[in-house]
């Protein structure tokens, strides 16, 4: 990574991983269907952390949760010091108010399956748009560390053009830049190379495996992409059903997984 990108250092990792997300008997329900229940989990700072299992089993609701896009039914989901659910005043638990929210919403960035770029925006606006509007950044700062962040992703070549002017792997690398540009603390990726043709995907995944080895960004990451999540997690979880029914480091997972319900999903996507 270029020192212009100025993404987090070393700090979380060397501290022993401080926790950074924590999950507390979280459950979320559509209607009378119980997506997540009394979900516990924790993810400390620096870590990546891949979710897998079968569809429907809640990974993308998780990150929709962090991402404030949706609200649990029960339980806490605290984010550094921010409750995203509830905060503690006075030793009760009342509902988080608006600057935590806010605060989390700055710390977390998401990559989604679809790219969402502005079709409107060129390439390096479509960049620099929150950090300035957001983050109150000047534009000629905030173009220098768009331009850092595009160098990072490959595509200094392309910053003046549209996003329909670029492949959907190139799109997808702008939508990291884009997300990098806020300095989160954490990045939520939702399966990020599902919606690109296969030849584009191992690009989109070379840069997610650089961002992972040279910053000490925190990612919690849905994939189908079992050889990327193996290179990239220090832990795995396997969902089945709205609970963690087994995790741990890739090597165990995936080669000795414990849970029957583990072997049989592994078999189906190895
Ligand atoms: P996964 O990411 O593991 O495939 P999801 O978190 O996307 O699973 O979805 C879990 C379940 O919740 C699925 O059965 C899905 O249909 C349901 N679901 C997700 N979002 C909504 C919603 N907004 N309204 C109703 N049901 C939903």
């Amino acid at each position: 990574m270029s020192a212009d990108t100025h993404l987090p250092k070393d700090a979380a990792r060397s501290a022993g991983g401080t926790e950074l997300i924590r999950f507390d008997r979280v459950t979320k329900r559509f209607g009378s269907h119980t997506v997540l229940d009394a979900l516990d989990f924790t993810v400390s700072a620096g870590k990546h952390v891949t979710l897998i299992g079968p569809s429907g089993s809640g990974k993308t609701t998780i990150l929709r949760l962090l991402m404030t896009l949706l609200t649990p039914d029960e339980g806490t989901i605290k984010v550094g010091d921010a409750y995203l659910t509830h905060e503690e005043k006075g030793g009760r638990l009342i509902p988080a108010g608006e600057k935590h929210i806010r605060e989390v919403r700055k710390n977390i960035g998401m990559v989604f399956q679809q790219f969402n770029l502005f079709p409107n925006m060129k390439v390096l606006r479509n960049i620099t748009e929150a950090p300035v509007h957001v983050l109150g950044l000047g534009k000629d700062e905030a173009e220098e560390r768009a331009r850092g962040l595009l160098d990072l992703v490959g595509l200094t070549a392309h910053l003046d053009k549209y996003p329909t002017q670029l492949s959907g792997g190139q799109q997808q690398r702008v939508a990291i830049a884009r997300a990098l540009a806020m300095r989160p603390q954490v990045l939520l990726l939702d399966e990020v190379t599902s919606a690109l043709d296969p030849e584009l995907v191992a690009g989109v995944l070379d840069v997610l495996r650089d961002i992972a080895r040279t910053t000490d960004i925190t990612m919690l990451c849905v994939t189908h992409e079992m050889s990327f999540a193996r290179d990239i997690s220090d832990d795995v979880l396997m969902f089945d059903a709205g609970r963690v029914i087994e995790s741990g480091p890739p090597e165990k997972i995936f080669t000795d997984p414990e849970h029957a319900r583990t072997r049989e999903f592994l078999g189906a996507v190895l």
